[in-house]
């Protein structure tokens, strides 16, 4: 069920220019309903974690999985899909929060550089250190000649980390300003999720038309070969997690990784702690 050219669908082209009006949140491509895509989203559910498995014994490369959405678009729920198949050892998801005083006091890409996977991991990053271009931008926190130059130093950052065999997947889960005004009232009536209401949800979202012009520009500028970003229909639940664990499978699937040959000579080891003697084929 391997099936590369669904995600060069979403996949932003480096070289041209994103423009989300053209892309429906509401996309669910040849699918009717979430109950019809069970059995699909059910397999790359079972092949993300036989992947994980393979990436962490072979302990070659790193895989770095970049979130980023508006509030309520969909990041917590992505992480709980495609993590909860995945063995814990050898997972770890990284928030980016507003910077801590230490994190202020350093380059916008420390606190993401050392956060980085290492071979054999895999790392979420829920908001990156493209918020430094996203937030930062909208509300004017740094001079535009700064976050202007910004574009430049995370493809290099980025470059880096792929030179050095961590494969970069990144992903912006797009949901409507209606889509989101109906989440934050489900938040708002259901007792389990009220406590992730806050007013700066509100807040931002007169700045919605701002904020599509940063992810635009941030996206038609960092979408790497090496790193690409995809623009996630995330207004469906269950497409955007189907969506986004069959863009993951297909690039694991793409590294060929293979289990390590045993370090030891397994016929001596037997012979030697279980004393079951070499079957003779013939
Ligand atoms: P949440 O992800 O809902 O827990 O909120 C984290 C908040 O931190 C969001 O409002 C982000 O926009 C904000 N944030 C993340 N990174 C930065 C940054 N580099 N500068 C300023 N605010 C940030
Ligand atoms: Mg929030």
């Amino acid at each position: 069920m391997s099936d590369p050219a669904f995600g060069e669908r979403f996949r932003v082209r480096p070289g041209e220019r994103l423009r989300l009006a053209d892309h429906d949140p509401a996309y669910k491509g040849r699918h009717t309903d979430k109950e019809e895509a069970r059995e699909e989203t059910a397999h790359y559910a079972r092949r993300l974690r036989e992947l994980q498995y393979l990436l962490y014994a072979e302990g070659r490369h790193g895989l770095l999985i970049c979130l980023q959405a508006l509030d309520a678009g969909g990041k917590d729920g992505t992480i709980r899909h495609v993590l909860g198949y995945m063995n814990p050892q050898g997972c770890r998801v990284q928030a980016f929060k507003v910077p801590t005083p230490e994190e202020a006091a350093h380059d916008f890409l420390w606190r993401a550089h050392r956060a980085t996977p290492g071979r054999g991991e895999v790392v979420i990053f829920n908001r990156s250190h493209y918020e430094d271009v996203l937030v930062v931008r909208v509300h004017e926190w740094v001079p535009k000649r700064v976050w202007k130059g910004r574009y430049a130093r995370i493809n290099e950052f980025e470059a880096l980390l792929a030179e050095n065999g961590t494969r970069i997947l990144k992903f912006f889960l797009h949901i409507s300003p209606e889509e989101q005004l109906r989440r934050f009232e489900r938040r708002l009536e259901d007792p389990r999720k009220q406590w992730k209401i806050s007013e700066a949800d509100y807040a931002e979202r007169p700045y919605w038309d701002a904020y599509q012009a940063a992810y635009e520009e941030a996206l038609t500028r960092c979408s790497t070969k090496q790193a690409p970003w995809y623009v996630i229909p995330a207004d469906h639940k269950w497409f955007r997690n189907l969506a986004v664990s069959k863009i993951v499978v297909d690039h694991l699937e793409a590294l060929d990784m293979r289990l390590p040959e045993p370090r030891v000579d397994l016929d001596e080891i037997r012979r030697k702690y279980h004393q079951v003697a070499k079957a003779d084929p013939e």
